[in-house]
């Protein structure tokens, strides 16, 4: 009787399993036809100067526009889009799209691009990135490309030369979620980044710790000393931003500035906000 209740469990399991395999296996088929029907498209989030009172740069966030789910966001597909080797074409195709949308934008305003370490690993990333600029005319500089610690875990070596080759387009390059993964300062000696992304995980912390506020402090301290930028991540109220200003943060991102806008609310959001250096004529909606 045991034996025969294991066995039951045993198919349950069985079945369970199947039905996972199977949705994702849908899902796999609904993101080709989401690829080939142009279902995919890009949010845009500011990047905002403290120090120039302007907006710096957009972080392109890509959405998936299902026809019966809604819009999904990037944490329900991208791990799929990464395990079925889609997130080449997917990211590709990210890319040539952002740079095609910032030719149009001021000089002074960058493109933030998310590069994730499959596609960082695959040896037509460079190839993608310098099409997407001829074809845009998007001035190399203006493009960054965001990338995150998990890289460095496997092959510290073979990061650094890709990263290097990159830098070689006259890309930039910043490290996202810094803080979170494998944190090493190591390769923030190996690799000159231009920018350094503080996870928003730290800046929830901000109002009630003040280990929070040491550790954004010598995240500054050591960004500066290296001649890199930092952007603070999810800043939602006006009392993280006062210490992320005091503690020498020289970017900040979060709803409290603006929420990830539609390509056509850009232009009319960069006219908006733009003020004098001492006073940034920020428009905020207060998430706290
Ligand atoms: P990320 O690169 O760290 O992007 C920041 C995420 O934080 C975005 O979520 C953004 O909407 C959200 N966020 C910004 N400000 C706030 C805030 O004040 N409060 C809160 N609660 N959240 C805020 P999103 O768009 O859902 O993207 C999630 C992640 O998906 C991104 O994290 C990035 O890792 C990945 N991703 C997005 N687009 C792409 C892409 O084109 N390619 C790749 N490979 N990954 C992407
Ligand atoms: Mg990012
Ligand atoms: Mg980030
Ligand atoms: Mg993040």
């Amino acid at each position: 009787r045991a034996k025969h209740e294991g066995r039951g469990g045993f198919r349950f399991f069985e079945a369970a399993m199947d039905a996972e395999a199977q949705r994702r296996r849908q899902m796999e088929l609904d993101l080709h036809d989401a690829i080939e029907h142009g279902h995919l498209f890009l949010m845009f989030q500011p990047l905002f100067n403290l120090s120039e009172g302007r907006i710096s740069a957009f972080e392109a966030l890509l959405r998936w526009q299902h026809p019966e789910r809604g819009t999904i966001p990037p944490a329900d597909f991208i791990p799929l889009a990464e395990d079925t080797g889609l997130i080449v074409p997917i990211g590709a195709w990210v890319i040539r799209e952002a740079c095609r949308i910032a030719c149009d934008w001021p000089d002074h305003v960058r493109i933030a691009v998310n590069v994730s370490p499959v596609q960082f690993r695959n040896p037509g990333l460079s190839a993608v990135i310098l099409q997407a600029l001829a074809e845009s005319g998007l001035a190399p500089e203006r493009l960054e490309l965001e990338i995150t610690e998990s890289l460095f875990i496997d092959n510290p070596q073979t990061t650094l030369a890709s990263l290097h080759s990159l830098r070689n387009l006259g890309v930039r390059v910043a490290l996202d979620d810094f803080g979170t993964g494998y944190s090493s300062l190591s390769y923030l000696r190996s690799f000159p980044f231009d920018k350094i992304k503080i996870d928003r995980s730290f800046i929830i912390d901000l109002l009630n710790s003040d280990g929070a506020t040491a550790i954004i402090k010598s995240i500054t301290t050591l960004a500066e000393a290296l001649g890199m930028e930092t952007t603070a991540e999810g800043v939602e109220n006006a009392g993280q931003l006062d210490i992320l200003r005091a503690q020498g943060c020289s970017h900040i991102q979060g709803y409290y500035f603006s929420k990830p806008i539609g390509v056509t609310e850009i232009t009319a959001l960069m006219a908006s906000k733009t003020g004098d250096e001492a006073n940034p004529r920020l428009e905020p909606t207060d998430m706290s």
